[in-house]
């Protein structure tokens, strides 16, 4: 912008000062002129007087040199009424050719004076001629004229040309130095304005510029800054809504993600990521189809699009993981659909739990039903078949009944318990449990049972290791591990009950040589009622809750159990409680 306003006003400055010099050497060259015409008139009117009775030719030229020895450079010329020159004193006259056409002499013949400034020929210089005729010439004389060499003016010419192109050209330099500077001064804060807008554009908000007065441009200045300050602080106030929005967003345990009406990506948030395992890692910007390939989703967003209700939809997700997902897919207000926003939730878990509980609800029934059926079946038998009155089979069906009773009577207590536990009602009495103790307690309550089946059972550990847990919980959970160790190890099996301290913990070990668990069963043996073989554990009396019991009373005491199994070489289960934590004792 400075060099297009010193550019324009600079060149039509300098053009107006060169016309104008121009303009005015002309005039003044022109003045000159006349005044050097209006000298040699004078100067005619005098050769003239002098002239006046000469008639001989020789006497005219005599005449005419002595004139011009006190004038040099003057030329006087002396001609017939027909234009011969009589006498000439810068040529001899008979040399020179008829003179009647020269323009001066033309122009004296009909007016009083004739001038005319040409090159001439016989001297090869620039002249100015003037001529006059003579009105009453006594001799052969009608015309005198007298020329001077131009050059002869030519030096005060020059010096009024040198002093009319030094002035202009003074002007001229004047006048660009105060165009650059106003150029500069109005050009400086506009480019600090466009500087400060590329700035701007190019992401760095906030920008000011710096100008003072009270013109159009500090004006601009003005409002610029402004408009810069609001800028910025839309944006940063922008940019912290789009942080929390994503912050938000990031957090939800649901998947988001945002498509236009092409179906193209626009926001995906980490869960959404995680959820639908995208085929890329950077799926904005791509269209749905290109990177998700179940079909039910793209239908339910195809739905969602054409359609205003919010679309829902439950898919069974085949990817890495399987998965029960729920999706919401709203289409964005507005006539024309612009987009849509699904929403994922991840119901694997409620699934799961739905699937649980009604398989507890059969369990439990089946469970219940099968001893109802067979003491039914066997008072009925007593009742109306008439067993009642026979001893043997009284007491056999009587034993029978007894049997189911106490089995249905361990199934509730095992439930009962298992429900408190679970709805976390059950108290537990936490104190310092020493494993030894504890250990040798069951193992003494069960040594018969394993003796009677030629079972070893064994123990190992220190007696210091002690955990900070509910005693008749830690009895409860040995007496199970190792009461199912002594049902599925085979007679003449070994049981072997290790504890030891452990970091923070105090573990003991339940391991014995039996039948062992299959690899497919091992993560589901402390579901409720899971059996690896239904039929041999009700055969023992099992009622299919007894790990169920044992994982939450040591998750409910902050512990952990894990199994390790080999089929037909044995089952080790592991269990870690919390040790207790020192309190520092109060000095006295
Ligand atoms: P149950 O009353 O049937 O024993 P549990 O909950 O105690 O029920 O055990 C669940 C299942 O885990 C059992 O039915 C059995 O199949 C398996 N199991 C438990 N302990 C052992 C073990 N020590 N060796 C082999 N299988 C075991």
């Amino acid at each position: 912008m400075f060099w297009r306003l010193i550019g324009t006003y600079g060149v039509l400055t300098v053009a107006a000062i060169t016309l104008l010099g121009f303009v005015l050497e002309r005039r003044v060259e022109r003045h000159e002129q006349q005044l050097i015409e209006k000298t040699l008139q004078t100067r005619l009117v005098r050769v003239d007087i002098d002239l006046r009775g000469i008639r001989d030719p020789a006497q005219l030229q005599k005449r005419i040199d002595e004139m011009i020895e006190v004038e040099p450079g003057l030329r006087i010329t002396l001609l017939r009424e027909d234009g011969e020159v009589l006498a000439d004193t810068a040529e001899e006259a008979d040399r020179l050719v008829n003179h009647a056409t020269r323009q001066e002499i033309v122009q004296a013949r009909t007016q009083a004076f004739g001038s005319h400034i040409r090159r001439s020929s016989s001297i090869d210089k620039e002249m100015i001629y003037v001529a006059k005729h003579r009105e009453n010439p006594e001799g052969p004389v009608a015309f005198v004229r007298v020329a001077l060499a131009l050059d002869q003016v030519a030096e005060p010419l020059a010096d009024l040309r040198r002093l009319v192109t030094t002035s202009a050209a003074l002007a001229a330099g004047l006048t660009l130095i105060l165009t650059a500077w106003f150029s500069r001064r109005i050009a400086r804060p506009i480019q600090e304005v466009a500087q400060a807008a590329e700035r701007i554009a190019a992401g760095d908000y906030g920008q000011k510029v710096y100008a003072s007065g009270q013109s159009e441009v500090v004006r601009l200045a003005r409002s610029f800054n402004n408009m810069s300050e609001r800028l910025e602080e839309q944006i940063t106030k922008l940019e912290d809504d789009q942080e929390q929005l994503r912050a938000i967003l990031s957090g939800m345990v649901e998947g988001v993600v945002a498509l236009d009406a092409e179906q193209r990506i626009l926001f995906v948030n980490e869960r959404a990521r995680q959820l639908l395992e995208f085929a890329t890692p950077s799926p904005v910007g791509r269209k749905l189809w290109d990177v998700v390939r179940q079909r039910s989703l793209l239908d339910v967003v195809q739905r969602a699009l054409t359609e205003r209700e919010p679309q829902r939809v439950e898919l069974n997700w085949h990817g890495l993981t399987q998965r029960s997902l729920t999706v919401h897919a709203a289409r964005l207000p507005g006539e024309i659909p612009r987009g849509a926003v699904l929403v994922i939730h991840d119901t694997t878990d409620l699934r799961r739990l739905e699937r649980l509980r009604s398989e507890f609800v059969a369990n439990v029934s089946h469970e219940l039903k099968t001893p109802l059926t067979v003491i039914k079946t066997c008072m009925e038998t007593l009742l109306e078949g008439g067993a009642a009155e026979d001893p043997n089979h009284r007491r056999t069906f009587l034993e029978q009944v007894s049997d189911q009773a106490n089995r249905l009577h361990y199934l509730i207590v095992d439930m009962l318990s298992l429900a408190r536990i679970e709805a976390g009602t059950e108290v537990f009495d936490f104190r310092e449990v020493a494993l030894a103790e504890a250990v040798e307690l069951v193992c003494d309550r069960q040594r018969a049972r394993a003796e009677s089946r030629n079972q070893t059972l064994a123990i190992e550990g220190s007696d210091d290791v002690v955990v900070w847990a509910d005693e008749e919980a830690v009895f409860q959970i040995l007496d199970n591990l190792i009461d199912n160790a002594l049902k599925y190890t085979p007679v003449q099996g070994r049981i072997q009950v290790r504890w030891w301290a452990e970091g923070q913990h105090g573990c003991v070990e339940v391991r014995d040589t039996g039948i062992g668990i299959p690899a497919q069963d091992l993560p589901r043996i402390f579901e409720r009622f899971y059996r690896v073989d239904k039929a041999r554990s009700r055969e023992m009396g099992g009622t299919g809750l007894g790990l169920s019991i044992v994982k939450h009373l040591v998750q409910a005491m902050h512990g952990s159990i894990s199994a390790v199994s080999q089929v037909n070489e044995g089952t080790t289960f592991t269990v870690r409680l919390p040790q207790p934590v020192e309190t520092p004792t109060p000095s006295v």
